[in-house]
């Protein structure tokens, strides 16, 4: 008999396992069979599934206040908006659902910001090739990828892209309508591609020459996942916006935007809104999450193994010429670019119990959970190892 005909719009063909329960780096189907998450649901599951500490800080909330809206004070986001500006560039806060909704809100900061020093005719944004910044109108109009943009109308106009990590590119492209530029510190879903050592610095002193305000999108990079607590601490540079989500609500929906006060100066009582950012749910998870991620220690675990695995990840290189062209990323976001299609690999990773990502430009995408142990990435790594070796003995054959 068929398959009775989804009710889903099609807009994803996941595979055909359902997982029901997780637990650390560990994810289970509905058979019963145990996987080694290395995805984390796309660098979202940074303490892992279900860590002991988020579980009872959304049970313990959940008995006893869930939504009030905005139009009443949320506690927990005074308390996690301190945490944030304590830990970075930031003085105000925005929470969000999503990482997309951080980055409208970014955007509108941004040109709010022009409009409210007498400059409203400054509203271009300078994005980059093969960036996401999620699924918006302007969203993919800031990525500009034709993928995500075809069938949907007119492009808006006032968005641009130059090529990541061309800095004469993006001179070229700044002008007297210029508002601001956005960039991922590492570009996740395009390629897995880190900024080139020194381009972050360098769109900073542009920014500044220009009185342009610096949007830097760390949905994928930021809470931790590079080693950092920010992707953007590396280069030693702040932005004047900041979008963040993934990581930060641990598996919670939670997202934010964080700004100085002088770029937020236009984001004034009523401009701006929602009705389920923020919410006590959300707040209470992301308190409790963004409390791990900000040791000190957890920090350095993340580090001491971002170059176990980039180390790892040289060796399949060095193993598997004709397969791997070149390895990319950083910290617990990496990618192997292939010089086949990534998805075959990953397929056959699943059937060895390792569940692993893809990413543009034909990588092979890594984003395990923050928590991963030495053991785990062995695992992961001699699985990669065995698929390409069996991939190369099939092409041979
Ligand atoms: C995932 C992602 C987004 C969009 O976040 P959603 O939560 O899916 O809306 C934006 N920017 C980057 C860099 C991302 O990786």
């Amino acid at each position: 008999m068929p398959a009775a005909e989804s009710h889903l719009l099609p807009v994803y063909s996941p595979p055909e396992q359902t997982f029901v329960r997780g637990e650390g780096c560990w994810i289970w189907d509905d058979k019963g069979e145990r996987y080694l998450d290395c995805i984390a649901g796309i660098a979202v599951d940074a303490l892992g599934h279900a860590p002991p500490v988020l579980v009872k800080a959304l049970t313990e909330q959940a008995n006893k206040l869930w939504h009030t809206s905005n139009m009443f004070k949320i506690k927990g986001q005074e308390e996690l908006a301190a945490k944030y500006c304590a830990h970075s560039f930031a003085d105000v806060v925005f929470f969000t659902n999503s990482g997309t909704e951080a980055i409208e809100c970014a955007l509108k900061t941004v040109r709010k910001y022009h409009s409210a020093n007498g400059n409203p005719e400054r509203v271009d944004i300078i994005g980059f090739q093969g960036s996401f910044h999620g699924r918006s109108y302007a969203a993919i109009n800031a990525s500009g990828n034709p993928n995500y943009l075809e069938g949907f109308g007119p492009r808006l106009p006032a968005f641009a892209q130059a090529p990541f990590g061309d800095i004469e590119a993006v001179k070229n492209l700044v002008g007297p309508t210029t508002a601001g530029i956005i960039v991922e510190p590492v570009q996740g879903e395009g390629g897995v591609r880190a900024a080139p050592d020194g381009f972050l610095r360098a769109l900073r002193k542009l920014a500044d020459e220009n009185g342009l305000l610096l949007i830097f999108d760390e949905v994928q990079s930021g809470a931790g996942r590079t080693g950092k607590l920010w992707a953007h601490e590396w280069e030693g540079v702040a932005p004047d916006v900041m979008a963040v989500a993934k990581g930060v609500g641990g598996g919670f929906p939670m997202g934010a935007m964080l700004a100085t006060r002088e770029a937020a100066k236009g984001m004034v009582k009523g401009v701006h809104g929602t009705t389920f950012g923020g919410n006590p749910l959300a707040m209470a998870v992301g308190n409790a999450c963004f409390d791990e991620l900000s040791k000190p220690q957890f920090l350095e675990r993340v580090r001491a193994a971002s170059n176990r695995l980039g180390q790892a990840l040289e060796g399949l290189k060095d193993r598997h010429p004709d397969l791997v062209a070149e390895t990319r990323g950083k910290g617990l976001l990496r990618g192997l670019k292939l010089k086949i299609d990534p998805k075959g690999i990953q397929a056959k990773l699943r059937d060895r119990k390792v569940l692993v990502g893809v990413a543009g430009d034909n990588v092979l995408r890594l984003a395990p959970p923050l928590i991963i142990e030495d053991a785990q990435l062995s695992q992961a790594i001699d699985a990669i190892d065995a698929v390409l070796a069996e991939q190369m003995a099939e092409a041979g054959a």
